[in-house]
């Protein structure tokens, strides 16, 4: 029963959003932990029940750092069970490595790590015929998210708050998160029924280098849910409103091709291209 609500809230956004079509090829980022491993799970779940046509298939990054091999075996358990093929992107096969480009740029292993993959997890799937590219990101995110972009006073990424994330450049995938309006905890909960392996987030070697705003980010996940106990259905008033909210923040503005690589980019040369290029 549980589950079925589960499957229910997310089969909602599918639909409500029209996430998916007849036709689309979606690439499911996995990074091998619980909440994409839902998202795929849910996806697949919803292809068989609605009898759609359209084709899934698993990406993983494999960032190449100490416990990689692992993760990157967790996540090709998780396609081979589930029966979804998989695409992996090797970091270092590519000649790229995370903290020497981090030591070379003096910035923290994460961040860098965070800008490759937002470049990478749009480029590769496109370069292959994806028409959508799905992630893991879940409603607590999305309110810590807003939370902190609205305390930040950086109100540019309110347009970007939604279930579908639409392109406005051809090179640009359009973005879904089926898990909208769902939270960590029911993620959790639900994969955790079917025997299918997943990476808790810690597995990464540099989650030290993180413990400070995973406690912040926990913080908020704990008034986040406190409110929710005071007044059911408080966070998906909220989730709403942001959706609601993040049409009067779309951003009209047109990208740029990088100087570069010719991928899409606001500034002359893309943060891709500023970290990696010697
Ligand atoms: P994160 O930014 O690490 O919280 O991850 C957000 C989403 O990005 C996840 O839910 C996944 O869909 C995707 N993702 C994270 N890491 C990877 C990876 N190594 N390979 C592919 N997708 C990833
Ligand atoms: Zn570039």
């Amino acid at each position: 029963m549980a589950q079925n609500n589960y499957l229910g809230k997310i089969f909602k956004t599918i639909e409500k959003y029209k996430l998916v079509e007849n036709n689309d090829k979606v690439f499911v980022a996995l990074s091998g932990g619980k909440d994409s491993l839902a998202a795929l799970f849910a996806l697949k779940k919803f292809k068989e029940e609605k009898n759609l046509n359209f084709e899934l298939i698993g990406f993983h990054i494999d960032l190449g750092t100490v416990g990689s091999e692992k993760i990157r075996e967790i996540v090709e358990k998780q396609c081979e069970l589930l029966g979804v093929k998989l695409i992996v992107f090797d970091l270092n096969k590519e000649g790229i490595n995370l903290s020497e480009v981090a030591k070379r740029k003096r910035r923290p292993v994460c961040s860098v790590c965070g800008v490759i993959k937002r470049y990478l997890m749009n480029k590769i799937p496109r370069e292959l015929g994806a028409t959508k590219i799905a992630t893991g990101h879940h409603g607590d995110d999305m309110l810590v998210f807003f939370i902190k972009n609205i305390l930040g006073m950086n109100f540019s990424w309110i347009g970007k708050f939604k279930p579908k994330v639409e392109s406005n450049n051809q090179k640009l995938l359009t973005k879904i998160r089926p898990l909208f309006f769902v939270g960590r905890r029911e993620n959790e909960e639900f994969v955790k029924g079917f025997g299918i392996p997943y990476v808790q987030e810690s597995l990464c070697i540099y989650f030290k280098d993180k413990q400070r705003l995973y406690e912040k980010t926990n913080k908020w996940y704990d008034i986040f849910d406190n409110l929710e106990n005071e007044m059911p259905g408080f966070k998906e008033r909220l989730l709403n409103s942001i959706i609601k909210m993040s049409e009067y923040f779309e951003s009209e503005e047109e990208l740029k091709s990088c100087k570069v690589c010719g991928e899409p980019t606001n500034t002359e040369i893309c943060a891709f291209c500023r970290l990696t290029w010697k």
